[in-house]
């Protein structure tokens, strides 16, 4: 059953209601407009007689509480269209009446001729014996009594303009929540404390992963060190895995001639996400070119695949970019690094025979499962968008339709994969899969996404020799695993509160000298861990102690913390970093060659022989 035909969605319309009855009793003279229920609660628009604060939610909250119990019938009544005019006028009902009407007014007129037109009247009997009500122009369904709302809250104010158009006036919105169960309610608001302390855009700022300029622009984030750190491990991470099934790297300039995305069709169907064109003016002063700045690595890979003449030996080619992108985002979608107007996309484009499609789908999928499962992502489900069969908007052959979805399919189910099919989901270009991310506090994010693409070939004209000596068309694949480093990152970051895995860490180890006299030991230690040799000497040249013989597989990122504050201090400092591991190093540890070992999570492990933390570390990342 889908959300729209639950009971928790006819629950929440209902709350909806119940927050608008107890904003009229409130507030005489509102001016309802519509409330809906949404994903995780519902809302209602209104223009209210003066503006509302914060504080007054709770007044808000206590009435429906009281109006709740009170058990008022809800039942829906069909009128003509007349008769609904007549009622949103009816001075004589509390909350009608000319003066209140604006709104209501023109969702009746919006209704399409033909359509029932429906209300839904909350009545009761009052202890004077007079019947109270609160009357809604609305669709339902809802539940049956008031009575059955009982776990909700209300949540927060935002202003919305009506209709969603910025011409129109700004209403208030208020939002709230509802559930079936106590438990459900309180567990949704645990949940929403615990995205609040993860949100990214704290987060980012705190761990000195990232910041944004108001000189620079919105949605145009600036990588600090660590977080350009991260942003690297990454990237060697992926192109490792991408050297192993043989993609080949290209890279491809910020900006483009118009000609391009005309020969694209970009600038057709994605012009609203492009941001402004840049005209080159001849001596004349008439635009001899036009540049854009690029929203789509494709076309660029097109072009070096057409480059050459392509035999089916040369197929399939597999060009890899971490492509940097940039769309015009309106203002008010910006969030953070999560929808950014400039973000960098680890793409890559295949160019395939139709004989190939389904073993390259499949390598494509390996490399994406690969990289969920080593960024700790195993909770993820695949969507298979296919052509919707009702349908005449999509181009290309239907039998290579058929081939391409299958080839989908098929390879979910070699990789023992759970999808689900979405009729309908194809791009108007070709079917393709989702992947669909459920992190550490339920959420979903849509993540990476593979297409198989008629569309370009066709548009660019591109070939190959097949070996009947004649030409033939390619199929092209996209594919982002990540979607984007940008996108990525921020759900890492809230999905690990900051505190990542040892080998994405920015700074996986921090040496935590106790005196002044320890610190030459905890550099040595941290030469080590990165990789250089050991000498064992002072800088004065006197020998100190024994060098250090632990070699590490790996080059960690380490940090010698030789200032002058208290241990304690350099632990919650540390710790606040969500640093992985602190290598405490005293007297003790330099004459036995041990360090005091602490893991942010798992608290002080204890003295360590140097070389056994070594091969602890070496096979954790
Ligand atoms: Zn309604
Ligand atoms: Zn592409």
């Amino acid at each position: 059953m889908s959300y729209e035909e639950s009971y928790l969605y006819r629950l929440r319309h209902s709350a909806a209601h119940l927050l608008a009855q107890a904003v009229q009793e409130l507030y005489p003279g509102v001016k309802l407009a519509i409330g809906p229920p949404i994903e995780n609660g519902f809302y209602y628009d209104m223009e209210l007689p003066e503006p509302l604060r914060e504080e007054e939610l709770a007044k808000i909250e206590k009435r429906m509480k009281e109006l709740a119990k009170l058990d008022q019938r809800i039942e829906r009544t069909e009128v003509s269209r007349e008769n609904a005019r007549n009622l949103i006028l009816d001075q004589s009902i509390p909350g009608m009446g000319q003066a209140v009407a604006d709104y209501k007014l023109q969702l009746l007129d919006a209704v399409p001729e033909g359509d029932a037109i429906s209300f839904y009247d909350q009545k009761r009997t009052g202890y004077d014996g007079v019947e109270h009500r609160f009357i809604d122009l609305c669709r339902g369904p809802h539940v049956d009594s008031t009575k059955e709302i009982k776990n909700f809250k209300l949540m927060s104010i935002a202003g919305a303009y009506w209709r969603g158009d910025v011409k129109n006036k700004q209403l208030t919105r208020i939002y709230g929540t509802a559930f079936e169960t106590p438990e459900e309610l309180e567990q949704h608001l645990v949940m929403l404390e615990e995205a609040k302390k993860r949100d990214h855009r704290v987060l980012g700022k705190e761990l000195g992963l990232f910041m944004f300029s108001p000189v620079v622009g919105t949605g145009l984030a600036l990588w600090l060190p660590k977080g350009a750190t991260l942003r690297n491990t990454m990237v060697e991470f992926l192109q490792k895995e991408q050297l192993k099934r043989g993609y080949e790297p290209v890279v491809t300039p910020n900006i483009a001639s118009i000609k391009l995305y005309e020969k694209s069709g970009h600038i057709i169907n994605y012009r609203d996400k492009m941001f402004p064109f840049m005209e080159d003016l001849n001596s004349e002063g008439e635009v001899s070119d036009t540049f854009i700045l690029k929203p789509m690595n494709c076309p660029f890979h097109i072009e070096i695949y057409k480059s050459q003449m392509r035999s089916y030996r040369d197929l399939p080619v597999r060009y890899a970019e971490f492509g940097t992108v940039y769309r015009y985002e309106q203002s008010g979608e910006v969030a953070g690094i999560l929808r950014a107007r400039g973000f960098t996309q680890d793409d890559a484009h295949l160019f395939v025979t139709p004989d190939q499609l389904q073993d390259e789908f499949i390598g494509v999928v390996e490399v994406i499962q690969a990289v969920l499962e080593k960024l700790g992502l195993t909770n993820f489900r695949v969507r298979v968008g296919t052509k919707d069969p009702g349908s005449d908007k999509y181009i290309g052959h239907d039998d290579n339709w058929q081939l391409a979805t299958d080839a989908i399919l098929n390879a979910c189910k070699k990789l023992n994969m759970d999808y689900e099919v979405s009729p309908g989901d194809a791009a108007f270009y070709g079917p393709k899969l989702d992947i669909i991310i459920k992190d550490a506090l339920g959420r979903d994010w849509q993540m990476g996404t593979v297409q198989v693409d008629y569309n370009l070939p066709e548009r660019f004209e591109l070939e190959y020799i097949g070996e009947d000596s004649k030409p033939h068309r390619p199929v092209m694949i996209h594919r982002a695993p990540f979607g984007s480093l940008e996108r990525m990152i921020g759900l890492l970051t809230e999905q690990y509160a900051g505190a990542f895995p040892l080998w994405l860490a920015p700074t996986q180890v921090a040496m935590l000298p106790i005196a002044d006299r320890h610190v030459r030991y905890a550099q040595e230690i941290a030469a080590a861990l990165q990789g250089h040799p050991s000498h064992g000497y002072t800088p004065e040249g006197e020998v100190s102690w024994s060098p250090i013989q632990a070699k590490s597989e790996n080059r960690f990122r380490v940090f010698v913390d030789a200032s002058r504050e208290t241990l304690g201090k350099k632990i919650r400092e540390n710790q606040r970093s969500k640093v992985p591991y602190m290598l405490i190093c005293g007297d003790n540890d330099i004459e036995n060659g041990t360090v005091g070992v602490r893991h942010r999570e798992q608290g002080d492990l204890g003295a360590m022989k140097i070389e056994d933390l070594f091969a602890k570390l070496d096979s954790e990342v």
